[in-house]
């Protein structure tokens, strides 16, 4: 969760730290969440396409493994550092303790710019790391994921890569795989659809009707398109969506749906007739019932969020707000419900799709969106009823869940040997 100021790595001990107050956590067990249970960190080369040898830096850090396996997202990208890969395990150890599912907290990462790498590049450099990570790596025992800069292509490579050292083809080592190699349905539209669930609850929490009810989407990729259309399906008014190239505005709502196709034509949701252009700043303070950031860490900041008209903001994003902007939204009354609960949907049918590939056996789409929908809605009412027992916001509680989850499971198995 970024903020600007503080990396992730600090705002995940700062939260860390507010819920073990709440929880009274003993000191011990506090500190043990405190580090990462192991981090690993290699230098490997790779053989360029104009037959240069590059050298490249890559990581794995394992959080938490008391509830389960390791589960995280291997990021490629030029700034990739260790303390991030810390702070984003921490944040998927919380993650899969709020929506209680047995796995503990992972990251990966490898400092490169897939960008300005060829596909040969990137599959040569994806199988070395996949190597060189392998004693970190085990189906049993730590799951990657696609994360910023790698996609289900590069799952596949790894899962290939593990499977010829193994000898036989081990599905369950990736999830986020492509279908015709063990991925699960639904999983591409399972954060966007996971999204649409909280914003249909939260409604309901607040006595909110959906007709007529308007949102604004800011990130129109896989998290905003999806979550777009399905509360355009499920009768709210979409009026706003944005790219990285600006947002557009229509009051009488948008078809989600014809805004993919623009988009996909256009390249940006931008130009989309019949619309009005915005910036993404205006989208941020548009006067929304619902506003869903689903674009990038820390764009709401103590500079705009006294700006926000929204009355709910449901956190499609990863850390798309400060720990500052939360003090000054929640001054002013807006219903935030935080990422590790709101977009939690992705790592869920993750496990789903685990779950399937260590079986051999694959559940249809909608076994799939039936199961997600009662993880969704039975984590998001608990983490109401700790907001409202103990008259803290969303985050606090979803931290509190999480974090009592994983201390009472480490009270319960003891401190080895
Ligand atoms: P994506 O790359 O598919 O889409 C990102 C969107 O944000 C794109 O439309 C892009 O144009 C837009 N964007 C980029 N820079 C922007 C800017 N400056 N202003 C406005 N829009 C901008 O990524 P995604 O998978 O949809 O992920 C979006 C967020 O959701 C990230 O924070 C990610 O960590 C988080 N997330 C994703 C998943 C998942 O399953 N994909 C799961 C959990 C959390």
């Amino acid at each position: 969760m970024s903020t600007g100021a503080q990396n992730p790595h600090q705002v995940a001990l700062q939260q860390l730290d507010i819920a073990a107050r709440y929880l009274n956590l003993d000191p011990g067990i506090h500190e043990m969440l405190r580090h990462t249970k192991r981090e690993l960190i290699v230098n490997f080369p790779v053989k360029m396409d104009d037959g240069s040898i590059k050298i490249f830096t890559g990581y794995r850090v394992h959080h938490s493994a008391i509830l389960g396996p390791t589960k995280g997202g291997i990021r490629y990208h030029p700034d990739v550092t260790l303390e991030e890969m810390r702070g984003l395990a921490m944040l998927m150890t919380w993650k899969c303790g709020v929506v209680n599912i047995p796995y503990g907290g992972a990251k990966g990462g490898v400092v490169c710019d897939p960008k300005k790498m060829s596909e040969g590049e990137l599959e040569r450099l994806t199988r070395r790391y996949a190597t060189e990570i392998s004693i970190m790596m085990d189906p049993e025992g730590d799951i990657p994921a696609p994360d910023v800069g790698t996609n289900p292509q590069v799952m596949a490579w790894i899962m290939d890569t593990y499977s010829m050292h193994r000898g036989y083809t081990t599905p369950a080592v990736v999830t986020g795989k492509p279908v015709e190699v063990g991925g699960s349905l639904g999983r591409y539209e399972a954060t966007g659809r996971g999204v649409s669930f909280i914003v249909l609850e939260t409604l309901k929490h607040l006595g909110m009707g959906l007709d007529g009810t308007t949102v604004a989407v800011q990130g129109f990729g896989n998290v905003g398109s999806v979550s777009a259309r399905l509360l355009h399906e499920a009768g709210c008014r979409v009026v706003a969506v944005s790219d990285s190239q600006g947002g557009i505005y229509d009051g009488h709502g948008l078809d989600p749906k014809r805004v993919l196709v623009h988009k996909r034509k256009a390249g940006t949701v931008v130009g989309y007739d019949g619309a009005d252009t915005i910036t993404n700043q205006e989208l941020l303070s548009l006067p929304v019932d619902v506003l869903v950031p689903a674009a990038l860490e820390g764009v709401l900041t103590e500079a705009n969020a006294d700006q926000v008209r929204a009355r709910i903001i449901v956190e499609g994003a990863n850390g798309p707000t400060t720990p500052k902007a939360d003090e000054v939204l929640r001054g002013k009354g807006v219903f935030v419900v935080p990422d590790i609960l709101a977009n939690a949907g992705g790592v869920t049918v993750s496990y789903f799709e685990w779950v399937q590939s260590l079986q051999r056996f694959f559940w249809t789409e909608e076994e799939i969106n039936e199961r997600l929908h009662r993880v969704m809605v039975r984590s998001f009412q608990e983490v109401l009823r700790i907001a409202q027992e103990k008259g803290v916001d969303m985050r606090i509680a979803a931290l509190i869940l999480a974090v009592g989850r994983i201390a009472r499971a480490t009270q319960i198995r003891g401190i080895y040997p």
